[in-house]
């Protein structure tokens, strides 16, 4: 008899494992410092007050915490986050526009499935980030890469292709300190892409997972703040834990609706004891204020260390400071970023080539680092790795 793997379907028989991701796992044997994924410190999680925050909602309110919950999301969180949507985008958001999801990765693949079929155009930043090219890729779009510069997604490539006629259903950026490339949309752009969206009648997917680790940058208004053709995506990920998986999405009422039927059959409602835990945490706007600041101090240094390790260790890398998030994108000039990676993990560093990001066959001579998960003296020693793995050409 056949193996059960052959009743996969097509689809799922041809979604493989990429070369890198099989090179990435090789690094988790011990022996590699790894500064390719985009785990924040352990040492940055607010363990007391969720400890806390836990024991006491746990015993103060067991049917609304260990009990199933709304799909879209408990109600006092959706009123807080349609509360805190409202302020950034100076105008009423309700919580019927809000769906909480299993962190933002489930946003994406909702919004994957639910607006595109087979070949549909998908406008993506190139290079942009992994786990949207993977949920959108699922669907079998076809791409439409839109370079990203110091200002984020270049609106006016985007703007020449739409007026060659290409016609994506979406746009997909992530706005501050983009993964990778640490970009942040500037002012201009995000009004530039409302006004294509508005004209063009595409939708935007704004992804801001980093928001709250700024290192001096300014905050700038959302993109839905110039337009209502447009999904923002918010997650606790970065701000409290990955671990909580508490994500969610501000769409138009209809979109929310019909995102949240999807949701229903993929998990009935996320973790409501970890939705209520946001909510504690979150609902205080004094300690939300100090954690901002508290994060941006803890990987400031972190981001300063690392680039001034490996500027020391490879003066050749090219690599702007980080203005927030986790992540330095460095250019090693003439290099084939794809082709170091197997000889740093041979030499004990491992990042993440370009192309990881792209959804062209280009390689790339960039590569992305972060700076959130190792050490402080374990980012210096990867930093030596890497200047050796460069310096033996
Ligand atoms: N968007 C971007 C740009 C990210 O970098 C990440 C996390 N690496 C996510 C979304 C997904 O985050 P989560 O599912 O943990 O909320």
């Amino acid at each position: 008899m056949r193996p059960v793997s052959d009743l996969l379907t097509e689809r799922t028989r041809s979604s493989r494992s990429s070369v890198i991701r099989e090179i990435l796992a090789l690094t988790e044997a011990g022996g590699v410092l790894s500064l390719a994924g985009g785990m924040p410190s352990p040492d940055s999680f607010p363990v007391g007050e969720l400890a806390e925050a836990a024991a006491r909602t746990i015993s103060g309110q067991p049917a609304q915490t260990l009990q199933y919950a709304r799909t879209d999301g408990a109600t006092p969180l959706r009123e807080l986050l349609a509360a805190e949507a409202s302020v950034r985008r100076r105008r009423d958001a309700s919580p019927d526009q809000i769906v909480v999801t299993t962190g933002s990765q489930q946003a994406l693949d909702l919004i994957a499935r639910a607006f595109l079929d087979p070949g549909d155009l998908v406008a993506i930043e190139s290079p942009g980030y992994l786990g949207a090219i993977q949920a959108f890729g699922a669907q079998d779009p076809s791409w439409l890469p839109i370079p990203v510069d110091a200002d984020g997604l270049d609106t006016d490539a985007l703007e020449a292709e739409l007026a060659a006629g290409k016609r994506p259903k979406l746009v997909y950026t992530a706005t501050d300190f983009q993964n990778p490339s640490g970009a942040v949309l500037s002012p201009a752009r995000r009004r530039h892409l409302g006004e294509l969206a508005d004209r063009y009648g595409f939708l935007v997917v704004e992804d801001d997972p980093y928001g709250w680790i700024r290192f001096g940058e300014p905050i700038h208004d959302p993109i839905a703040a110039t337009t209502e053709r447009c999904i923002s995506l918010g997650t606790t990920s970065k701000t409290l834990a990955p671990g909580l998986r508490i994500g969610w999405l501000v769409a138009p009422v209809e979109v929310a609706a019909a995102l949240s039927r999807l949701k229903q059959a993929v998990d009935l409602n996320s973790s409501a004891l970890a939705q209520y835990l946001t909510l504690e945490l979150l609902g205080r706007p004094e300690w939300s204020r100090a954690r901002a600041v508290e994060l941006s101090e803890f990987y400031r240094p972190r981001a300063e260390r690392l680039r001034s390790a490996m500027l020391a260790a490879a003066p050749d890398l090219e690599i702007p400071p980080a203005r927030g998030g986790l992540f330095l994108w460095a250019t090693a000039p003439g290099v084939d970023t794809t082709a170091l990676l197997p000889r740093a993990v041979a030499n004990g560093v491992a990042f993440v080539p370009e192309s990881a990001f792209r959804t062209d066959d280009v390689s790339g001579e960039c590569f992305r680092v972060s700076f959130a998960t190792l050490a402080p003296d374990e980012l210096e020693e990867a930093a030596a790795r890497l200047g050796t793995t460069l310096a033996a050409g």
